[in-house]
């Protein structure tokens, strides 16, 4: 039997590559995207490691060609991709008055855009095969806000109602699409803010761990890669066909407050 394949964006860092790892010892066939200089190694390395067959593409999630392209690329490679997960996305940390213009475009096109252009393109070889996984990584950010934050909290609201409509469209044909929302997970996307949040908050690091990062979430503990990666095997499971449009929390208990 043929191995499926999944094309997961941002897949050469932090949870998406916690994905394909998680995907690759199931044996689907993995397609790779990421800007990592290092991308095309780190893919190479995972694939070899699982005995799976794979492509990397550094497809730039704001350049709707390049989108396109990458859906193309895949399809032409494996014929069908049975699971897409969106999950390339950037933040940044700023009080409105101050936000740059183009972080607002670059949250906006990477964390959201971006799912539209790659779901639009794989979609009727989703609808042909009469079966299809679509997985986006959204954030507790998506289902309540935080200061700072207008963009990232913009963008991953938005992708859950993206979510929710195309899982309403996909219904018919063996297609569903369900949101994963992790709390904090600690990689680059997380280190990368520490500074910023040491700054709109007057904060030391140590400070912004406990009362930024850690504070929201019942559990003080950061949520790992490896969890978001099991539920989006869940999700991706015949298990879960009836499991569609949902925004799946694993965020230490954030969002039950
Ligand atoms: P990360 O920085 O480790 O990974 C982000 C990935 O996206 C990288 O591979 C990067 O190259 C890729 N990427 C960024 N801009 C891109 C572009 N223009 N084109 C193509 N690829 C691009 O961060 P992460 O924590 O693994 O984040 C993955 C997803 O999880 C993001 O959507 C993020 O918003 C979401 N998320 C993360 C956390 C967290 O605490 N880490 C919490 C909730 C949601």
């Amino acid at each position: 039997m043929k191995n499926k394949t999944v094309l997961i964006t941002g897949s050469t860092s932090g949870i998406g590559l916690a994905i394909a790892k998680a995907f690759a010892a199931q044996g689907y066939n993995i397609v790779f995207n990421g800007l990592e200089a290092d991308g095309a190694t780190i893919a190479k390395s995972v694939a070899d490691a699982a005995g799976v067959d794979y492509i990397f593409s550094p497809a730039n999630m704001l350049d709707p060609a390049a989108i396109r392209a990458l859906a193309a690329e895949a399809l032409a490679k494996f014929g069908t991709v049975e699971v897409l997960i969106n999950n390339a996305g950037i933040q940044f940390v700023s009080p409105l008055e101050d936000f740059p213009e183009a972080k607002w475009d670059a949250i906006i096109g990477i964390n959201l855009s971006a799912a539209f252009h790659l779901t639009k393109a794989i979609w009727p070889s989703m609808k042909a095969n009469k079966h299809g996984r679509v997985i986006n990584i959204a954030s507790a950010h998506g289902l309540v806000a935080s200061e700072f934050k207008s963009a990232y909290v913009s963008a991953k609201h938005g992708l859950i109602g993206f979510t929710k409509t195309i899982a309403l469209e996909g219904a018919p044909f063996g297609i569903t699409a369900n949101s994963i929302c992790p709390g904090y997970v600690h990689t680059p996307i997380v280190d990368k803010q520490i500074p910023e949040q040491m700054k709109v908050h007057n904060m030391t690091q140590e400070e912004v761990v406990a009362k930024v990062f850690l504070d929201k979430q019942a559990i003080k503990k950061f949520n790992t890669v490896e969890s978001i990666a099991q539920s989006a095997l869940f999700l991706a499971s015949e298990a879960a066909e009836t499991i569609t449009g949902i925004a799946l929390p694993v965020d230490g208990g954030w969002t039950a407050q």
